[in-house]
């Protein structure tokens, strides 16, 4: 069955006696080894449909399954231990921890999971070794440079061999050889079967995906739904 299952997704926001519906109805469906861009403007709705899909927001009304789970109405200890053992995390700021060496950032998800000491070292070196960073095991943050900080995040959200990767903007902050270079990355994870969700403004990044699906005020453009339709078949 398919990784990511949105039926009727509505996200309504309250601030006082202000509503706004960011997401207005939104069906979604992604097979496991996809490699989707979700693109849409500034104010379209993406970082809600993320924050819905990386299981840090639930949705006012519709239903949302990772791999066949209904996450609906899990309670936030539930939903923090969906967000660590089924997905990876990219981030436009990378959300690197300064003090730490790259491989200790690498390990996080792992100690969650209660991995132990030598396995995680192992795994978080790795991860480094994937993406090119063999030779970066202990460097700091600040001693890298932001496409390399962003691999080390790519690692990080690798590590520990989630469902789904979840990138938000993840060339945001690149320079075009860097943005090349996590875009790279991306293919290649693709060909070795991940499932991939980059959220992204840009064109370009988002043609890099096998398939993109618009955003415009909350809801899905059409044309999307067909290709969900062959997939599903
Ligand atoms: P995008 O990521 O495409 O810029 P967002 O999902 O951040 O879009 O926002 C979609 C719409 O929902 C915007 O109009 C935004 O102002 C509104 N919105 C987002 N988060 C909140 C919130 N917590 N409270 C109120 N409105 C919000
Ligand atoms: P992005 O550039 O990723 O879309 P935004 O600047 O739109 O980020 O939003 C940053 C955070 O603030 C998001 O978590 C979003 O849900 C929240 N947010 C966006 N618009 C509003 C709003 N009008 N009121 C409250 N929170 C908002």
């Amino acid at each position: 069955g398919p990784v990511i299952q949105l039926s009727a997704a509505r996200k309504l926001y309250r601030s006082g006696t202000i509503e706004f519906e960011a997401l207005r109805g939104v069906d979604l469906a992604i097979t496991e080894g996809e490699y989707v861009a979700i693109m849409g403007p500034s104010g379209s709705g993406k970082s809600t449909l993320m924050n819905v899909l990386g299981c840090l927001d639930t949705l006012t009304s519709g239903s949302y399954r990772l791999a066949g789970d209904d996450v609906d109405d899990l309670d936030e200890a539930e939903l923090a231990a969906i967000r660590n053992e089924r997905i990876g995390f990219v981030f436009q700021q990378f959300n690197l921890l300064p003090s730490l060496p790259a491989w200790r950032n690498v390990e996080l998800p792992l100690i969650y999971g209660r991995v132990p000491a030598a396995e995680r070292r192992e795994r978080a070196q790795r991860a480094l070794d994937r993406v090119g960073l063999a030779d970066r095991y202990d460097n700091r943050p600040g001693e890298l440079s932001g496409g390399q900080q962003q691999r080390v995040a790519v690692a990080r959200a690798l590590v520990g061999e989630p469902t789904l990767i979840l990138a938000d903007e993840p060339t945001g902050n690149l320079d075009s050889v860097s943005t090349e270079d996590v875009l790279g990355l991306f293919d290649e994870l693709h060909e070795l079967g991940r499932t991939i969700v980059l959220i992204t403004h840009e064109s370009e990044v988002a043609e890099r995906a096998r398939r993109v699906v618009r955003v415009r005020d909350g809801l899905l453009l059409p044309g999307h739904a067909e290709m969900a339709e062959e997939v599903r078949a």
